[in-house]
């Protein structure tokens, strides 16, 4: 079921100083008990929840996480499921496994529980309850590296807990209202009087009857069932703007869950996941490719078709290019977030080795070798060979030129040489 607000649950604003919060735990401790209130299974869940909320708002790294992700830190998947885009949730927060620590099985924190029957704190001077934020909520949304560049829409489902629109929040049954709670007058607090033989004594507590707030339900509200707020199920539109990057946070203010006592409705945050792109790489502003040619191309030059995040464009590759030439094409890249403008596409140019030549294609490679005055490896067999010689034999003497130059004594074949000239001559 719907998991309350912890700071409803302590009834403290969220803003409350951790004097606050163990103030109004001790106040709740007290009043839920087990031992106050024998076979009483709703008080025992209460003061199980009270339990729970103190040990997380207790904890200013817990509390911490709670304020920024709400119950979706602590409940994995929480109105989770795929989205309506294909892409789904992810309630991932590392260093988080700690939670629920401390109130599994026994009731955790004995100095604190020891604290709030026998302490001080005793004077329950803290007035109503005030208003409380709503908490925030987390939703992912993946999409592609495209979309980050032109903008996106999604159509994103969240399940959360929002005013109950038919009593507004009160909780009570339509037509009727929260009555003044006939415990306390309306105060919250009841005191009760002592004689003893050191003298008169007063304590002040919160009233038991409307927990400090002064007014009760007499008759709930059908809808919410006297809580105020309902879980509901909601599609909604964001609006994902051009060049956004990983990670990138989206705020959609007074989307999270619903505050209590007219307190605000918490955020919503949207954080965008990008897809591997299957050719592009990013950095900043900025994407990278690859793009192959061939030996042919790049001693004479050529024009080739590039991709680019906004369809396909000309580049034009000039003669004597070197294999791993970067060229850039100006404001290709991704759009600035902020400001206006693009950055730029890199395209890094691959020379192929030809590979598997027939042997009118090697007796050209061999006449050009020649005209260079550049030695190459001319076996027997290339003689013989006929245009139908087996696959496997050619694998085998590309093979041994690939891996193996310094295995022939030094000899630099005529690929080695190749090579060596097109990927700027590393020997
Ligand atoms: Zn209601
Ligand atoms: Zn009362």
């Amino acid at each position: 079921m719907a998991k309350r607000d912890y700071y409803e649950v302590l009834g403290v604003p969220r803003d409350a100083s951790e004097a606050d919060i163990k103030k109004a735990f001790r106040t709740l401790a007290r009043k839920y008990h087990p031992d106050a209130n024998p076979n009483d299974p709703q008080a025992e869940e209460k003061f199980k929840e009270i339990n729970e909320a103190y040990s997380v708002l207790s904890d200013p790294e817990k509390r911490a996480m709670y304020d920024r992700f709400g119950h979706a830190a602590t409940s994995p998947g929480a109105g989770a499921g795929p989205g309506p885009g294909g892409f789904g949730m992810d309630f991932d927060f590392p260093g988080f496994g700690g939670f629920g620590e401390g109130f599994g099985g026994s009731f955790g924190g004995l100095g604190d529980l020891f604290d709030a029957f026998f302490g001080t704190g005793q004077r329950a001077r803290s007035p109503k309850p005030g208003p409380v934020r709503g908490a925030d909520m987390r939703y992912d949304v993946e999409i592609t590296l495209e979309e980050a560049a032109r903008g996106a829409q999604r159509q994103i489902q969240v399940t959360r807990t929002e005013t109950c629109p038919m009593c507004g929040g009160s909780g009570a049954k339509l037509g009727s209202s929260r009555k003044k709670c006939p415990n306390c007058g309306g105060t919250g607090q009841v005191s009760t009087s002592r004689e003893t033989v050191f003298g008169h004594f007063v304590s002040v507590q919160t009233c038991p009857r409307c927990g400090g707030e002064g007014d009760i339900v007499e008759t709930p509200c059908e809808e919410c069932g006297g809580a105020g707020r309902v879980r509901k199920t909601r599609r909604i539109k964001v609006e994902i703007p051009a060049g956004v990057d990983e990670g990138t946070s989206l705020r959609l203010g007074g989307e999270g869950e619903a505050g209590l006592r007219g307190g605000q409705a918490g955020d919503l945050y949207v954080v965008v996941r990008i897809a591997p792109h299957p050719v592009f790489k990013r950095k900043g502003a900025h994407v990278y490719c690859d793009v192959d040619i061939s030996f042919a191309q790049a001693a004479l030059g050529t024009t080739v078709e590039v991709p680019t995040l906004y369809g396909k464009a000309m580049l034009h590759i000039p003669a004597g290019t070197q294999s791993g030439t970067m060229f850039r094409l100006r404001g290709k890249g991704m759009p600035y977030v902020k400001g206006s403008g693009f950055g730029d596409q890199y395209v890094s140019v691959r020379v192929k080795t030809p590979e598997n030549l027939s042997e009118r294609e090697r007796q050209l490679f061999r006449e050009l070798a020649a005209l260079r005055g550049e030695e190459v490896e001319v076996k027997p067999k290339d003689r013989q060979a006929s245009s139908t010689a087996s696959s496997a034999g050619q694998k085998e003497s590309s093979g041994s030129g690939k891996e193996d130059a310094s295995g022939r004594g030094g000899r630099h074949g005529f690929f080695d040489k190749m090579r060596d000239a097109f990927s700027g001559g590393g020997r």
